[in-house]
């Protein structure tokens, strides 16, 4: 017999099912701390561009295959498919 606690929310990462270390972020720690090099790196994009709508943002960082960290192409992919 398998017992789960089912009462008990558990707090994971939606992403990586990882158990997150605060509840009351979003996401584990490390596509937390992902999720924070998104917003200066849109800034900079901005800046260097003119203007870059988040959408085209996300959609360009997708492109740069292999140039990105996973952690951060997963946020991208996560916010970019189910926001
Ligand atoms: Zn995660």
């Amino acid at each position: 017999m398998i017992k789960i606690s089912s009462k008990k929310t558990l707090a994971v990462c939606p992403i990586c099912k990882k158990n997150k270390e605060n509840s009351q972020e979003k996401y584990c720690k490390n596509h937390n701390a992902a999720k924070k090099l998104l917003k200066p790196g849109y800034l900079s994009w901005l800046k260097a561009y003119g203007s870059v709508s988040w959408d085209e943002f996300l959609k360009r960082l997708l492109d740069l295959e292999g140039l990105v960290g996973d952690f951060i192409k997963e946020i991208v992919e996560y916010e970019f498919y189910f926001q």
